[in-house]
């Protein structure tokens, strides 16, 4: 790794400590000082939201990122200690990528703590994380769509926002409400809307259906069963979208409690799936 730096410029932000204030306060207030992250040689220091120092060298920096203009944040080697808004397990991890050594293994971290790296690497552009972070937020939409979806709405992932977008229709409106950058909520509304829609018209499809077969059960013209099956079905798809992210559990329920019913629940379920297939991918909404 390289260690050369070339110092230019004063500082455009005024420092908030230095090194030397840090070596003399150490005994009041108790630093801490990154283990990873302590090169004796680093030419700039970093401190993190939750006050952890990581000194790092800036031609590091500056051949890995394009975000960290450490010239245009204080001279480096001055000793100043630049602020970051990022707690210290997230830059601990995004760090990493600019050193010549096997990167973190990203299955073993938390989607939350994943999301914050993500973030972090597309605020200061640390290309060698750009990627893999993509890759493994894409992974991470079954178990919290809607982080991976903010995530894809605001970096212009919309492949990866329209494959998250569907599974945030089932989750807590109240959820949705708080977490959903705001910017986005609009296009969100609309498209849940669009989810409304397909259910009304699938509650409806429901009763136009008339099951006519022959009961296989009752041996009766008509099947008395068809009754008790579209009954189920209305009350599983209620009143909730997220309902027809789950359709193939709903009307295999029903198939198991109506078994001669099944060609109308058959019939209503691919008219149903066809609508939800039709509706607009999320980056139209955008
Ligand atoms: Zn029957």
């Amino acid at each position: 790794m390289s260690t050369s730096s070339s110092a230019v410029g004063p500082c455009s932000q005024p420092p908030t400590t230095s090194l030397k204030d840090l070596r003399t306060s150490e005994s009041q207030v108790e630093e801490i000082i990154s283990s990873r992250f302590n090169f004796p040689d680093a030419d700039i220091a970093f401190r993190s939201s939750d006050q952890v120092i990581f000194r790092v060298h800036v031609k590091n920096l500056e051949t890995h990122s394009n975000g960290f203009p450490p010239s245009a944040l204080c001279a480096p080697g001055s000793g100043e200690v630049v602020d970051l808004s990022e707690p210290a397990a997230t830059l601990d991890l995004l760090f990493q990528y600019m050193y010549p050594q096997r990167q973190p293994d990203l299955n073993e971290i938390e989607l939350s703590l994943l999301a914050d790296l993500a973030e972090a690497a597309e605020k200061y552009e640390m290309f060698s994380a750009l990627e893999i972070c993509k890759i493994f937020m894409g992974n991470g939409l079954q178990d919290n769509p809607l982080t991976v979806l903010n995530y894809a709405v605001r970096h212009g992932y919309r492949d990866i926002a329209d494959e998250a977008a569907p599974l945030t229709v089932s989750l807590p409106l109240e959820e949705v409400g708080t977490h959903m950058y705001p910017t986005y909520m609009g296009s969100w509304l609309k498209y849940y809307g669009e989810w409304r829609k397909v259910l009304e018209i699938a509650c409806t499809e429901g009763w136009r259906i008339a099951h006519t077969n022959p009961c296989r059960i009752s041996n009766s013209a008509t099947c008395p069963h068809w009754l008790g099956a579209r009954q189920n079905v209305l009350t599983k798809l209620g009143t909730r979208p997220g309902a027809l992210n789950d359709l193939a559990m709903i009307f295999t329920t029903a198939h198991g409690l109506y078994p001669c019913a099944i060609e109308g629940l058959r019939q209503w379920e691919y008219f149903i799936v066809v609508k939800v297939n039709d509706i607009p991918k999320f980056r139209t909404f955008l």
